[in-house]
């Protein structure tokens, strides 16, 4: 009976946690690193159909993506991905995004970088970091001496500050202004 009781309530737990992850559309393979990159990643899958989407793709993919809010990143990088490691059942990437960005540009750098995680997540051989370097030569565009981009994650950029002009506040636009949002 005390067992059957404990079990019961562990069920109603478990109910609520669900329900509590479904409100927050949250995402078991796109991780936070800090607690201001989680309330990002929350707020981005709350605002924008877009980066949703990416997290769905990304969730049904065998990539994990750790997002890492830096203070020392160039001044005119905003966001870059890294290869971190394969496991035997996953690749884990890192998105670094510049905390000096406002916080609209960074949720729309999110879905910039949650792009290429994407883009990696349908190649499937892409397994080290030179292989994803191969991978961007044969298929990107060069923007630095070691970097690439691509036309999508590009599009993916704008797209997400489109959905954002909607929901952005005052306040927010204000620090756009004032910091600029540079698309690389
Ligand atoms: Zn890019």
């Amino acid at each position: 009976m005390r067992v059957r009781a404990t079990h019961a309530a562990g069920v109603l737990v478990l109910a609520a946690a669900l329900g509590w992850l479904e409100e927050a559309h949250a995402s078991t393979q796109v991780r936070g690193v800090q607690a201001t990159s989680r309330r990002l990643i929350a707020d981005s899958l709350t605002r924008s159909e877009t980066i949703r989407r990416l997290a769905r793709t990304i969730e049904a993919s065998d990539v994990i993506v750790y997002v890492d809010l830096r203070r020392d990143m160039a001044s005119h990088v905003v966001g870059s991905m890294r290869f971190v490691a394969s496991t035997t059942t996953h690749r884990v990437v890192r998105i670094a995004l510049n905390q000096d960005y406002a916080w609209p540009a960074l949720i729309a750098f999110l879905g910039h970088e949650l792009q290429h995680a994407c883009e990696l997540a349908a190649a499937r051989g892409v397994n080290s970091a030179e292989r994803v370097r191969a991978y961007y030569r044969q298929f990107g565009i060069r923007v630095d001496r070691d970097a690439y981009d691509s036309r999508e994650a590009q599009a993916i950029t704008r797209r997400v500050e489109a959905e954002l002009r909607g929901t952005t506040s005052e306040e927010e636009r204000l620090a756009l202004l004032r910091h600029g949002s540079v698309a690389r």
